[in-house]
């Protein structure tokens, strides 16, 4: 690392909270599939910021319509109307089929946005008594860092000595319907699930799990929560996940990808009467929903279907797949993914996938490793044959050296 290179990571270190542990390079550009570094040096995004930026960086129309609203009119609060609300609700309810829309901003206030109107519902419309309700959620989960999500976490270090948690959730094994089906009880407002658990390591449910899950989820009248925020919008391959699944869930979590990585935007989506329980008053956010988000999150779903990333996302996702799994190396352990979420997971005697991460850096690819084994990689959904191919070659180079 050059002398300015540690100047910024020793001066994150000095003032910031540690609370994250980056690969040494300091980025400063974007364009596309690629970022520079302050050096000037190249990468493939193969993250895409936990597939925030599937659009690409910097995507110009993005941009356009961000600098073109930032003139305009950027934040009036909820108090009053502004003209880019109702265009985004009617777009993305159109896009997705979804009658009701709450916009928020992270993707963790998504989630909780929705474990509040999934409770409401309960209360109100189920009749299950007040304090009561239950939600169930499946083991290995991530829905996000706030109190309310961390509570019913089962990693550790996400929960360990931020206690007291709030009660109401009950953890089962994800891709168990069985497990489902015995944990509903009739205070069972809701089930939390991730289409494919990403930050376990791109897990993918059994064949069939999810039409079982839907069909115990509307026998027992409980909420199906798909957070969709990773899997959504493209990612996969469909516009959402659950398309692969052949299902539709009650209520969608959006987020990342819905602002195509310049402005935290998320929504929650529902088809039915849960966001309707919610009155003036009850809920909201000071910036969920501000022109400025809107504006920006309609330029970047357009982006998405206008310039065919979904097709994209399928075809080179399938190309990718199938190239990693062609490469023979006994550093890894299994292949997996859908679309463009995919990820090699390394034998326990190959080393912790960090030192992977690190020699793909020097060959000019970004890929982050989560826990310990699982090499992860999502590069923005607008990847050519030849991008994806040109990864290709430096993963098998990387995979089949000798660490040890
Ligand atoms: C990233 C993520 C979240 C949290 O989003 P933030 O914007 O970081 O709060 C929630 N659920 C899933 C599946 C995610 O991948």
């Amino acid at each position: 690392m050059s002398a300015s290179v540690i100047d910024f990571v020793a001066t994150e270190a000095r003032f910031g909270a540690h609370n994250y542990e980056p690969i040494g390079v300091v980025l400063s550009r974007g364009e596309g599939v690629w970022v520079w570094d302050t050096e000037g040096n190249r990468y493939l995004d193969c993250l895409s910021a936990y597939s925030a930026v599937s659009q690409g960086h910097c995507h110009p129309k993005i941009l356009a319509a961000m600098v073109e609203q930032a003139h305009r009119l950027t934040l009036t609060s909820r108090a009053f109307h502004n003209d880019q609300l109702a265009p985004f609700y009617e777009e993305i309810a159109a896009l997705t089929g979804s009658h009701k829309v709450l916009p928020m901003n992270s993707g963790a206030e998504a989630v909780e946005s929705a474990i509040k109107s999934v409770r409401k519902w309960g209360y109100e419309v189920k009749g299950v008594p007040d304090g009561h309700a239950e939600i169930i959620v499946c083991a290995n989960n991530f829905h996000g860092r706030t109190l309310g999500i961390v509570g019913f976490s089962t990693d550790p270090d996400t929960r360990a000595h931020f206690g007291p948690f709030a009660p109401g959730f009950k953890i089962i094994p994800f891709g168990d319907a069985a497990a489902l089906a015995e944990a509903i009880t009739p205070n069972t407002v809701a089930f939390l699930v991730e289409p494919i658990q990403g930050e376990a390591g791109v897990i993918l449910p059994p064949a069939g799990y999810f039409s079982e899950v839907r069909e115990l989820c509307t026998t027992n009248n409980v909420m199906l929560v798909l957070d969709e925020i990773q899997t959504g919008l493209g990612r996969t391959g469909k516009l959402l996940a659950e398309q692969h699944e052949g299902i539709e869930a009650d209520v969608t979590l959006l987020g990342k990808a819905l602002s195509g990585g310049f402005y935290p935007v998320s929504a929650v989506l529902s088809n039915n009467d849960v966001l309707g329980t919610l009155r003036p008053g009850q809920h909201g956010s000071t910036f969920g929903g501000n022109p400025l988000a809107c504006a920006v999150a309609r330029a970047a779903l357009r982006v998405l279907t206008e310039e065919g990333m979904i097709e994209n996302a399928a075809r080179q996702g399938a190309r990718f797949l199938e190239g990693l799994k062609d490469i023979r190396a006994n550093t890894i352990r299994e292949v997996r993914g859908r679309g463009l979420m995919l990820a090699v997971e390394l034998h326990p005697e190959a080393g912790r996938a960090r030192r992977y991460c690190e020699a793909l850096q020097a060959k000019g690819i970004l890929a982050k490793d989560t826990h310990e084994q699982t090499i992860r990689i999502a590069p923005p959904l607008v990847i050519t044959s030849d991008q994806v191919d040109w990864a290709l070659e430096r993963l098998a180079s990387t995979l089949t050296q000798d660490f040890s």
